[in-house]
């Protein structure tokens, strides 16, 4: 290769051999005054992407980036290889940010850290008005995408920066990829002419692997047992409380863990990353506020305890595993209660209907990368326009999953629902009282509304509680159910129609084999055989065919829908 100076610099400042992947091209391109957007996975390299030209450049390169709790050990960083680095950020003493701003307009400094809310300080204009600056660096730039899970209102003050520095070139960079996000990033940075690098996102030292939630806490507990000991991973719960319980949970079990989210004080935050970050085999119990920027290259394990709202959201998220390389863990627990959940906070969420829809897309695709039965790998670059080999690693690709017809099944749920809709009067029920009378349980509530009288009760003796939640949830995933916000409970949505009326076939994933099912009291005893029909249950095909005739005609459903 030839000693070009962006080389030079790479070898003497930073003491690495060779560029890697596109960061050659990147690093001359941003040199040459080029402008870019670079979309690379979690430590592909990003940051010498503008380190680099920055060095290389006359003036100081100026960086916006997010992460304020990063930057005095980014900076420390940088100074120990002899570059001369600063920061501007609301933590800082007043003298300390005056000595950075005198070091800026002396040309003493050749990278200048920014918040992104210092730009709304008009001094902060003046100031990069007078000083020399030899690009802007975006960092973390889907933090600018308002349907992203890392919105920072301020990064959309960034698409001024051109307007008033138009000879200054920009680099935007982001481990964020779908084309949908960077036509997004392109256009609110006004980054649209500027050249797009797009690395390959594969981390094939990542194990992909997302299992039915049955004991989330034991689940945790032996995957760490068993395959992590003694290693440092990042445990993700949705909510401040479960992340306190399943902190708690792990230390009770002899795992050092401990807890991060945004409800601990700027200390206590401040004092666990640390120690995450220095000490060995520490596994951090988080919330999704944990981790962006964060640079431990032997993270072993990523485990979600609950569901991502989005691929791009889960992608980031397991892509702080394994940054040296080695191989690592990305681990979901995923149930039933997560879809119902997910869907809720959808639907509760604050904006208009368009906003509602973008969100459920996104859990949508999530979903669908939970229940599917090709490789996961595929699956996950898929969505973001990449093409990969089956990888022979995941846990699809190990143990492929079988698919079943679940037609009859999932017509006997959504029947059941239906006529529960019918007789609500205003009560609740959720999936386990679908549950229940579909399997003929005879529960407190069931008795109270006399469930028991139902056509439906006990047609689907002939499956297991736990493979009832997986066709509930993968009718949930596919919107064939819908979950209603105030009440929780389920309704037909219009998307079921083929399959409620015979039209369609549903293949759904069979859950690899579990331990003895436990069958709980109050059961009947199974009047359905699994295949073959009894009479018995052809009885009760034959009285749920009959009032199937009457809900299909106040639901508008053709009557000739025939349970097979
Ligand atoms: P990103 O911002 O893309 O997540 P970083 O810029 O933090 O990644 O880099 C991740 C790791 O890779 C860092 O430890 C960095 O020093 C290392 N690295 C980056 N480029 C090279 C290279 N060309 N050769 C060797 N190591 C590199
Ligand atoms: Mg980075
Ligand atoms: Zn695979």
């Amino acid at each position: 290769m030839e000693l070009t100076p962006e080389l030079e610099v790479l070898r003497r400042v930073f003491g690495y051999d060779e560029f890697r992947g596109d960061q050659a091209e990147i690093v001359a391109h941003v040199a040459t005054g080029g402008d870019a957007l670079v979309l690379m996975p979690t430590g592909g390299g990003k940051s010498l992407c503008y380190q680099i030209p920055s060095l290389v450049r006359p003036g100081t390169g100026v960086v916006i980036s997010p992460l304020i709790a990063l930057m005095q050990d980014q900076v420390d960083a940088l100074s120990a290889l002899g570059v001369r680095a600063g920061f501007l950020n609301s933590t800082q003493m007043p003298h300390e940010r005056q000595q950075v701003e005198q070091a800026l307009l002396a040309g003493e400094l050749d990278l200048l850290y920014l918040a992104p809310e210092r730009l709304r300080v008009p001094d902060t204009g003046r100031l990069l008005d007078q000083a020399k600056i030899s690009l802007f660096a975006i960092d973390e730039a889907h933090c600018v995408s308002q349907w992203g899970h890392d919105f920072r209102p301020d990064y959309l003050q960034l698409s001024h920066l051109h307007e008033r520095w138009p000879e200054v070139p920009r680099i935007a960079l982001t481990a964020t990829a779908t084309a949908e996000t960077r036509r997004e990033i392109a256009s609110r940075l006004d980054l649209e002419d500027a050249r797009h690098f797009v690395a390959s996102f594969d981390r094939p030292n990542i194990q992909y692997r997302i299992a039915p939630k049955d004991k989330p806490a034991k689940q945790l507990v032996d995957l760490i047992r068993t395959e992590h000991p003694g290693e440092a991973g990042i445990v993700y719960c949705l909510s401040r409380a479960s992340v306190e319980r399943t902190a708690a949970s792990l230390v009770g079990q002899g795992i050092p863990a401990l807890p991060y989210h945004a409800g601990l004080d700027a200390r206590t935050r401040a004092d666990n990353q640390s120690r995450f970050l220095r000490e060995d085999g520490i596994v951090m119990v988080a919330t999704i506020a944990f981790g962006m920027g964060i640079d431990k290259p032997d993270v072993r394990f990523v485990a979600h305890l609950d569901l991502p709202k989005s691929v791009e959201g889960y992608y980031q998220e397991t892509g702080r595993a394994g940054r040296d390389g080695l191989p690592s863990t990305a681990w979901l627990a995923y149930g039933l209660a997560d879809v119902v959940q997910q869907r809720q906070m959808i639907e509760t969420s604050e904006g208009d209907r368009a906003h509602k829809h973008r969100l459920g897309q996104h859990l949508n695709a999530m979903l669908a990368l939970c229940e599917t039965v090709d490789c996961r790998r595929v699956q996950l670059l898929r969505y973001f326009g990449q093409s990969a080999e089956r990888c022979g690693n995941c846990d699809t690709c190990l143990t492929p999953p079988e698919s079943w017809d679940g037609t009859v099944p999932a017509q006997k749920v959504l029947s059941t629902v239906i006529r529960l809709d019918r007789e609500r009067n205003g009560q609740r029920f959720g999936a386990g009282q679908i549950v229940d009378i579909l399997r003929g349980k005879e529960t407190e509530k069931v008795r109270q509304f006399r469930h028991d009288e139902l056509s439906v009760f006990g047609i689907g003796t002939d499956l297991a509680e736990s493979d009832w939640h997986s066709v509930i949830r993968q009718l949930l995933a596919r919107e064939m159910l819908t979950v209603d916000t105030r009440y929780g409970v389920f309704s037909v949505a219009e998307a079921a129609g083929p399959v409620l009326r015979g039209e369609q076939q549903l293949m759904l994933r069979k859950e690899p084999p579990r331990q003895a099912r436990r069958s709980g009291s109050g059961e009947r005893k199974p009047k359905v055989a699994a295949a073959d029909l009894s009479p018995e249950a052809a009885e009760v095909f034959e009285r749920l065919r009959a009032w199937r005739g009457e809900v299909a005609k106040e639901q508008g459903v053709p009557a000739y829908v025939v349970f097979h």
